[in-house]
């Protein structure tokens, strides 16, 4: 069965995703997953959308995508347990030591490589697969030849981003510690994880310094035309049909920091384009108009974001 997954950054979007075409949801436990603590869960949030899911057949995945330091392993490993016994169907990590830690303590539960485990080739793959991992989140700059790759050559199922990038950027997602560097703020919770505000790959959000205006500058030179620190992601469309056809078993909304009513019309959307080819259609060009226009909501939302964390890491 091919599954699309919206994002739940909150409870309300993550009900909402799911009322409208969603089969499965991502969401992110506060201090664990990546993003501000407002686009996060915490455990009790966790377990109502579980109690919620489960009668309506629907199924919940927990992002916990960062790496630990020693100290955290233990709570994080007793927070996947926990999760596993209210009944979410995987977790997304992107630490190979912790990947193999879980695949001991849960033999059955889906383990997805995040995106952030920062994937170059397909020998990485493997690796992650003998770690024991069985759904890899491809990386959003892949193209068909790497996806085919990988569907030929390991037993992995495959995840696909809703969003690609069309062009290639400087820096790597989820391999990024550029906003410490600005500014890095501690914040212990009641349980002792430290929530890394500014470091987005200790479990903090980060500053989205690859979003801002920069100069470059070497010995006293200026290159005004600098390039992109990070290529900025589009909307997909009409990779959907080749993406289908090429056996992708998952397909991911992204957008946990986007308002409800954008997620909501988003994921419809997408619940009609996905049954559109899965139903044999390859011409989706009649869905065009309203892609532009969710892609415009999309990408003005994405600026005013933007621009509030970028102005955060002065501070
Ligand atoms: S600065 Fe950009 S690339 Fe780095 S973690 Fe933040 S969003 Fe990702």
């Amino acid at each position: 069965m091919t599954v699309l997954m919206g994002p739940g950054g909150t409870l309300d979007m993550a009900i909402t995703a799911l009322e409208r075409g969603c089969e499965s949801v991502f969401v992110g436990p506060k201090g664990w997953s990546r993003r501000p603590a407002s686009d996060e869960l915490c455990d009790e949030e966790i377990r109502e959308l579980l109690d919620w899911s489960r009668p309506r057949g629907k199924d919940i995945r927990v992002a916990i995508n960062v790496m630990p330091e020693p100290a955290e392993i233990p709570q994080m490993l007793a927070k996947i347990e926990r999760y596993a016994e209210w009944g979410a169907g995987g977790v997304m990590l992107c630490d190979p030591g912790c990947i193999a830690l879980v695949r001991r303590l849960l033999p059955e539960i889906d383990i997805h490589v995040s995106v952030t485990a920062g994937i170059f080739n397909f020998r990485d793959i493997a690796f992650y697969e003998e770690m024991g991992a069985n759904i890899v989140v491809i990386p959003y700059r892949w193209g068909v030849q790497e996806l085919e790759e990988i569907r030929d050559k390991t037993n992995m199922k495959l995840e696909a981003f809703m969003f690609q990038a069309t062009k290639r950027g400087r820096i790597c997602p989820g391999r990024c510690y550029s906003s410490s560097y600005f500014q890095i703020v501690h914040n212990r919770d009641e349980q002792g994880k430290d929530h890394h505000i500014g470091s987005a790959s200790r479990g903090g959000s980060c500053y989205r310094i690859c979003r801002a205006k920069w100069d470059l500058k070497i010995d006293e030179r200026l290159y005004p035309e600098a390039p992109d620190l990070k290529a900025t992601p589009e909307l997909l469309l009409w990779e959907l049909p080749e993406y289908v056809a090429l056996g992708v078993d998952r397909f991911k909304i992204p957008g946990r920091e986007r308002s409800p009513g954008l997620v909501g019309d988003l994921c419809a959307f997408y619940r009609r384009a996905l049954d559109h080819v899965l139903a044999g259609g390859v011409d989706v060009s009649a869905l065009a108009p309203e892609w532009n226009e969710i892609r415009e909501r999309w990408v003005r939302e994405r600026g005013r974001r933007d621009d509030g964390r970028i102005a955060n890491a002065a501070e």
